[in-house]
């Protein structure tokens, strides 16, 4: 399949009935929705449950009222038109607002609404501000999904983000190779980008987006093939998701496979408290629990990810439990005072999110 048809409305979506696409309308116009039919064939229809179905077809649930929509708080680090900066090594650049398809647990799915105004097409703006901050070693080019975007339009970028002598690394933030993974089978002109700003001394990361082994197909492999051919350095970061990949075998089986073919799992996220997000929330022990019997089933290589929530304050670790405490700690602080801070909660079975820990028994420096 050369060439992937994208869709954006739910009634081009002939394997479902009239009857469920009726039934979906509501939440279309509250959430857009964006697949294609690459990902689409990858569905087994005739399973309900089939995980890669409820990772991109709407559901009426995702209506119940519950969360906000920047649940990270991501406006408060927002420093220049389509750039972010949180962590002081850090900075986010917002290029796009438009994926492959459409995650329905998107914890960015502001932007894809039409009042969106946090993605620029003019980035003078974010470089400047780069250039000035010579603490900023790595940039970090997300949105959406940059890799929708044809090279032609990535390359300016990348040419102005190398000529500044303190950005070490890049990185792409991409759920590409898993949504459409001919972009990186088809593009010749990728893989030359790739080789010549991707040098032995500043490299070009993609953090891609595997949330569930079924996504690991022939193509996406032949997909990652290439970038790592090219140059790049390759990692995998998602969240732990009710229904999708809430599966001690499923994870187990995707961490194997992902650090078979290079690219080591980095980062388990718990699911942000964002709106529409409800029915695929689940409690942070339970996904500890998951994680760690996953986790311990695999060789060091696969069993490399931590286990964070991405808090307005920074990235949390969850270290582990006892009978009666969990342990947190920061991994990223956006705050000085936070860094390397170790803290003990009282445990709590259905907490979603960390601001749900409220009985603290102790906290400590690891620094
Ligand atoms: S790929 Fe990332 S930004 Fe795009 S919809 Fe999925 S979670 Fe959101």
């Amino acid at each position: 399949m050369a060439n992937v048809r994208y869709m954006t409305k739910v009634k081009k979506i002939e394997q479902l009935s009239p009857e469920e696409i009726e039934a979906l309308q509501p939440v279309e116009r509250k959430f857009v929705f964006r697949s294609n039919d690459y990902y689409n064939n990858l569905i087994d229809w005739d399973n309900p449950d089939d995980p890669l179905r409820k990772l991109v077809i709407p559901r009426e649930d995702e209506l119940s009222e519950w969360g906000e929509l920047d649940a990270s708080g991501e406006h408060t680090y927002t420093k220049a038109k389509g750039l972010e900066h949180k962590y002081s090594d850090t900075a986010l650049i917002l290029f796009n607002d438009v994926c492959g398809a459409y995650c329905r647990y998107c914890f960015r799915k502001r932007l894809f609404m039409n009042d969106n105004d946090d993605t620029v097409r003019d980035l003078s703006e974010a470089i400047e501000y780069i250039k000035a901050h010579k603490e900023i070693t790595n940039v970090l080019i997300t949105g959406g999904d940059a890799l929708v975007a044809s090279t032609k339009k990535i390359r300016p970028l990348i040419e102005q983000l190398r000529a500044i002598d303190h950005v070490k690394i890049i990185r792409f933030g991409t759920k590409m190779t898993a949504f459409n993974p001919y972009r990186f089978i088809n593009d010749d002109s990728l893989m030359e980008m790739i080789k010549e700003f991707s040098t032995p001394e500043k490299k070009i990361y993609f953090m891609n987006h595997f949330t569930h082994p079924n996504e690991l197909t022939e193509e996406a492999i032949k997909g990652i093939h290439r970038l790592i051919e090219a140059g790049a350095i390759c990692t995998n970061q998602t969240p732990m998701l009710r229904g999708i990949n809430d599966d001690v075998e499923a994870l187990k089986t995707m961490f194997e496979k992902l650090s078979e073919i290079g690219v080591p799992p980095y980062y388990i996220f718990g699911v942000r408290p964002t709106l529409g997000n409800e029915p695929y929330t689940m409690p942070i022990e339970e996904i500890s629990t998951l994680f760690e019997k996953a986790r311990v089933q695999t060789s060091g290589l696969a069993g490399r990810a931590r286990f964070v929530m991405s808090h307005k304050t920074g990235k949390i670790e969850v270290l582990g439990m006892t009978e009666e405490n969990i342990l947190f700690r920061y991994h990223r602080a956006a705050e000085a005072k936070d860094r390397g801070k170790v803290m003990v909660y009282k445990r709590n079975p259905e907490a979603l999110w960390f601001d749900d820990y409220t009985e603290l028994v102790e906290e400590y420096y690891l620094q």
